[in-house]
């Protein structure tokens, strides 16, 4: 080489480099050093294809004659992946192609139409900066052979010097890119926040996915609990259309984004095969869409569709743009959703207070009133604005015991019932329950008290009470003399059997009477936790002995059989002896009374720690076992293919005696087998045995026939 052309060839480099590396700009970077090489090369033709890092196309500059090309990131691929360009890519070689029809490597494209006029000569490069390939650029000339050796080696050089400009111009736009997005996610982020009202925060995100990609309509469609997608909001041109939309679980390009939780970017929708039929709009002339996924939780909660940018073609960064959007609306749409069922929660407890048919009142933690439904006005009869001005025990009586000082109870979080007296406005008192406990009223930390109107039962309380008091003396008295005379005509009419045997009937019956009247007095008094059994000593065997006395001969009357079953030493038991005996009574009349004739009946009983356990066993027609809780409740009665007699309150009498001696009761029954009915009696220890024959001097064993 000459010393004028290599001082030629390093002004034409220097002054490219100036030209070339004193922009920043990646598309004017580019302009200038076609331009520049298409001056001092040669050609009409030219291009630069910028890669990234990955190898992947993402920027290009075509120039014809001195107009520009834009080209889709598609036809870019195309020509890396295939032609001259994708030769140079893969060997990053320079490469001169004196005449193109004879050459492979040349690609042929259908909108080069006007070029097949006929065979050209290029030449490409790679464009390598610190051993990187930045981009490939291409010269082509209309003319075979106009490009020789010497060309090649002048665009080589070019192409080595302006490579790193090209390198930096793109690092830089893409810093920018990266700036611009994330200022545009940081600015929406601000203004999806604004409210957290659900219908703006959608019309937020909207405006802002608008603003953003500049395109002409734009959708938000969220999941409904079958999977489908339904459009909730919309704006932009003809976006009526879109409301209310709904695309089934999986379908179209929508489905896929669900599917996939990616966003997807499609500049041709004509061209798009997982563009479905679905993902139109009635109205709208749909050409390019982005659809980017909302995720919440990492869950995808709906989609965001941009549509039609404004320019023709979606910028390279538009799904990144929309995505971001796409996560910052799914927590926001989270929080507005969560605020709505807050207010709804709000509104039925509001509904719920206002509509309730108890009283109820609100106060602080001082017991001030802060609101009043309708009926605690009501109840009260103070008005609401006297009510602000009062405190709850201006009204009542606080149960201090129950709630704790300064309502410590219900700060740790238990609630709390008493009964009280209301004072009402007029004078006037009500018996009330309270259940208070602590609520969020209105975002504040406060107590609700619900007063309910105790007066109907506090008056049933007292019929029964008379109730009993009739029974205990208008029935019992009578009942007691009925019996002691009839004794004594038994002693009277001792020669007269038949009469005999019409006085035990009377007795048989009277004796029964006089049980079922102390068992209904018994379950009123022990229902209402009274403690009114009289516990004393009494050996097993006589409790059993006395039993068998009054229950047999009804018993063998039905020709039915009973028989005892000791096992081991008979204890002494501590018990209230006339209920006991009660009990054992109603078990064995019931066996009898549910087993058919010759039955067999079993009445035993064995030691088992501190306790003594009976069981009556029958072979009648056994409990199911969705019976076998309930027949201990009061009234209960089961009713089989045989209809017996009776109130239903014998074996919830036994229970509530067993219960008052600390003991236990329950039936085991094999359906159609029979059934057996165990309970515990408590055993005497030495203790209360010994200090009852020091108050009395004697052990009395034996005390029936006196009904207390
Ligand atoms: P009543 O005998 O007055 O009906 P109870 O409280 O003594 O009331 O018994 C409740 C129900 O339990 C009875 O109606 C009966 O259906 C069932 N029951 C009680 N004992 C037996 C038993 N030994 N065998 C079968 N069913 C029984």
């Amino acid at each position: 080489m000459s010393t004028d052309r290599t001082r030629n060839l390093l002004e034409l480099l220097i002054k490219v480099n100036r030209e070339v590396a004193s922009a920043l700009d990646l598309r004017t970077v580019l302009q200038r050093l076609l331009f520049a090489a298409m001056q001092n090369v040669g050609g009409e033709r030219g291009s630069i294809v910028v890669l990234n890092d990955l190898g992947k196309p993402v920027d290009a500059t075509i120039v014809y004659g001195s107009t520009f090309h834009e080209q889709s990131t598609q036809q870019l691929r195309e020509t890396v992946e295939r032609g001259l360009a994708g030769w140079v890519v893969s060997n990053r070689q320079p490469v001169l192609v004196p005449d193109t029809s004879k050459d492979e490597r040349w690609l042929r494209r259908a909108d080069d139409a006007n070029e097949q006029s006929g065979a050209k000569s290029a030449i490409c490069v790679p464009l390598l900066a610190r051993d990187k390939l930045v981009g490939v650029l291409t010269l082509v000339h209309s003319v075979p052979n106009a490009f020789n050796d010497e060309h090649l080696e002048l665009m080589t050089a070019i192409a080595d010097q302006a490579s790193i400009a090209v390198l930096n111009a793109r690092l830089y736009t893409e810093s920018q890119r990266t700036a611009r997005v994330m200022s545009a996610l940081a600015e929406s982020a601000a203004a999806i926040n604004k409210s957290l009202e659900m219908q703006d925060v959608l019309r937020h995100i909207l405006n802002q996915a608008m603003q953003a990609l500049q395109v002409e309509t734009v959708g938000l469609a969220l999941v409904d609990p079958n999977g489908d997608l339904v459009f909730r909001a919309s704006a932009g041109q003809n976006s009526g259309n879109i409301m209310d939309k709904r695309i089934p679980a999986g379908v179209g390009l929508a489905g896929k984004v669900i599917l996939e939780g990616r966003g997807i970017v499609v500049q041709n929708v004509k061209q798009d095969s997982a563009f479905s039929a679905e993902d139109r709009f009635g109205g709208i002339q749909m050409r390019a869409v982005v659809i980017a996924p909302i995720q919440s939780h990492q869950k995808v909660i709906g989609i965001i569709e941009a549509i039609n940018p404004t320019s023709g073609t979606f910028d390279a960064d538009a799904t990144l743009v929309l995505a971001g959007l796409g996560s910052l609306a799914g927590t926001t749409i989270e929080n507005a959703r969560m605020l709505e069922k807050m207010q709804d929660a709000h509104h039925h407890y509001r509904e719920l207070f206002e509509d309730s048919i108890d009283p109820i009142f609100i106060t602080d933690w001082a017991g001030k009133i802060i609101e009043a439904n309708r009926q605690a006005v009501a109840f009260c009869g103070f008005t609401i604005e006297q009510l602000h001005s009062m405190s709850m025990d201006q009204m009542h009586e606080v149960s201090w015991s129950k709630v704790g000082t300064d309502f410590e109870v219900l700060r740790a979080g238990k609630d709390v019932s008493y009964e009280s007296v209301l004072l009402k406005q007029d004078g006037g008192k009500s018996p009330v329950e309270i259940h208070l406990r602590r609520v969020e009223f209105e975002e504040s930390d406060s107590l609700q008290w619900i007063l309910r109107n105790i007066t109907e039962r506090k008056e049933l309380d007292d019929l029964r009470d008379d109730m009993i008091h009739m029974i205990y003396h208008d029935l019992r008295s009578p009942l007691a003399n009925i019996v002691s005379s009839i004794d004594m005509l038994n002693v009277m009419v001792e020669q007269d059997a038949s009469v005999l045997a019409m006085l035990q009937i009377a007795a048989h019956s009277t004796g029964r009477i006089q049980r079922l009247i102390s068992s209904l007095l018994d379950i009123s008094r022990l229902e209402s936790a009274q403690r009114i059994i009289v516990q004393k000593p009494i050996l097993a065997s006589d409790l059993i002995a006395e039993a068998m006395r009054d229950v047999s001969p009804s018993i063998t009357g039905r020709h039915q059989t009973l028989v005892t079953n000791m096992i081991g030493k008979p204890p002494l038991l501590w018990v209230d002896l006339d209920m006991t005996h009660r009990v054992i009574i109603n078990l064995l009349e019931n066996a009898s009374k549910f087993t058919l004739s010759d039955g067999k009946i079993e009445l035993g009983g064995e030691v088992e720690g501190e306790w003594f356990k009976m069981w009556v066993r029958d072979n009648g027609p056994g409990i199911l076992p969705s019976d076998r809780e309930r027949i201990f409740e009061k009234f209960t009665r089961v009713h089989g293919k045989e209809r017996a007699s009776g109130l239903g309150i014998g074996l919830s009498f036994c229970r509530l005696a067993i219960q008052a001696h600390g003991g236990k009761i329950w039936v085991e029954s094999e359906p159609g087998k029979g059934s057996t009915f165990w309970f515990t009696l408590p055993i005497s220890d030495k203790a209360q045995t010994g200090k009852l024959l020091r108050q009395t001097g004697r052990l009395e064993l034996k005390e029936f026939g006196n009904i207390p």
